[in-house]
């Protein structure tokens, strides 16, 4: 297995950044895409079943590509497109772009919707996995010298290891900690001095409940740089807001999936998250159209691996709402931005009425609500659907100490800042289930 074109260093710290890359012109960026591109492109339309196919169908060969829009030409990839190929005869599918012997890895998709699927990394797939993740890890000031706590699962999850790999490479200590255990996580955190940790926004506002729970002062454990991921969350103002205030520390945002690790990471700056442009390229595009979005306003993320050897993949549909901004950022670095984190899935957009909500615009109004609990509930069901099966309200479940005071004033900002109607229900802190691992907060029923 050979890569034909030359690939950035990602081990070389340069300046106050971790890589040359990270500072390279918007004209260089864009020139290594297009060899990139074009390089990946031959590889794959030679090397994959899926992909020799999907060009031969759309007329297009790799040579074709004379600039980044020629890519366009070609269909998205979509989850359902990856999943037909993998079969209990064939269960790794028809994305496989290395011999078996190559692939050093394979992770598996929840299967919250479908069976669990599986992705797949070279060895040195997995080393530009963790060169990305440290570069993340430093722009978010950790150094060696740090200690990091793994809360990510490692089981069937591919965050764990991820972050595992990343921090280690960026210099920090770390513990492989998971996501359980609450006791023992904040044992060891307060024992060992841990000074970074990852986890998913409800794990790091839930350890710090529990933290208080106990008679202690989450600040008093010496965090300062916690990095959440998994769920939308730390690009919610209010939820980021809530997590720095328990912990004393700065918050910042990560956005992978399982398909694209890592995607995109806050820089300590905290204004959007800094795509991996020479690890994949973006397009942000309509929901219903597909065609291109200008940049700074919402489409959904788009990506194609540039160099990765097991499973590329070409016109990812993430299914995730993003903004993108290209201008430089205050911290120096070059690489476009997504504002405001991820903004859901495009799935879970609600449309009340006429009005497009996403659920983390619900959280940001319940966070900014001190009377409002960390947790919350957006539950659809026939009795917010008109008989057409058209929403015209939202329900929210809630917890608050005082009761309707609190559901009547939150009902009243979601109708001022949003411009629908919610029906909000008040329960008593604690009812509403805690999660360690990935969230769920939007219940259709
Ligand atoms: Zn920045």
């Amino acid at each position: 297995m050979t890569v034909a074109h030359a690939t950035p260093v990602a081990s070389q710290r340069h300046g106050a950044h971790f890589d040359a890359a990270e500072s390279w012109s918007r004209d260089a960026i864009e020139a290594y895409q297009l060899q990139a591109l074009r390089a990946q492109l031959q590889r794959v339309g030679a090397e994959s079943h899926y992909y020799r196919a999907t060009f031969a169908r759309a007329g297009f060969e790799a040579g074709d590509l004379q600039s980044l829009d020629d890519l366009a030409r070609l269909p998205f990839t979509r989850k359902a497109d990856y999943v037909a190929t993998i079969t209990p005869e064939n269960p790794y599918g028809a994305f496989m772009c290395a011999p078996q012997a190559a692939v050093r890895r394979m992770h598996f998709s929840s299967g919250t919707t479908a069976a669990p699927s599986p992705q797949f990394w070279s060895a040195r797939d997995l080393d530009r996995w963790a060169a990305l993740y440290a570069r993340n890890a430093h722009a978010q000031g950790v150094r060696a010298g740090d200690v990091f706590q793994c809360m990510f699962t490692y089981t069937w999850f591919v965050g764990g290891l991820g972050a595992t790999a990343g921090y280690q490479k960026a210099g920090a200590l770390v513990i492989p900690a998971g996501s359980q255990d609450t006791e023992r996580q904040i044992a060891t955190m307060f024992a060992y001095g841990t000074t970074a940790f990852c986890a998913t926004p409800s794990f790091a506002l839930h350890l710090a409940e529990e933290v208080a729970r106990r008679g202690r002062n989450p600040a008093d454990a010496g965090v300062r740089t916690i990095m959440v991921g998994g769920e939308p969350g730390a690009s919610v103002r209010a939820t980021r807001a809530r997590i720095e205030e328990a912990w004393g520390a700065r918050c910042y945002d990560a956005y992978g999936c399982l398909e694209f690790q890592p995607i995109a990471a806050d820089c300590e700056a905290q204004e959007g998250l800094h795509l991996a442009e020479d690890f994949s390229y973006a397009e942000v595009v309509d929901a219903e159209s597909g065609t291109p979005v200008p940049d700074g306003q919402p489409g959904v993320l788009v990506l194609t691996h540039l160099d990765k050897e097991a499973g590329p993949l070409v016109r990812w549909w993430t299914g995730d709402m993003v903004v993108r901004e290209r201008k430089p950022c205050a911290c120096g670095r070059t690489h476009a931005r997504l504002l405001g984190g991820v903004l859901g899935r495009a799935d879970d957009m609600l449309v009340v009425r006429g009005v497009n909500v996403f659920p983390s615009a619900i959280e940001e109004l319940v966070r900014t609500m001190p009377a409002l609990t960390d947790e919350y509930r957006i539950v659809i069901d026939d009795s917010v659907r008109d008989a057409a099966g058209f929403l015209k309200a939202i329900r929210l479940q809630v917890e608050a100490a005082d009761g309707p005071e609190a559901g009547d004033a939150l009902a009243q900002r979601v109708r001022s800042r949003l411009g629908v109607h919610a029906v909000v229900e008040v329960l008593a802190p604690g009812t509403l289930e805690r999660s360690t691992h990935k969230a769920r907060r939007l219940i259709r029923q």
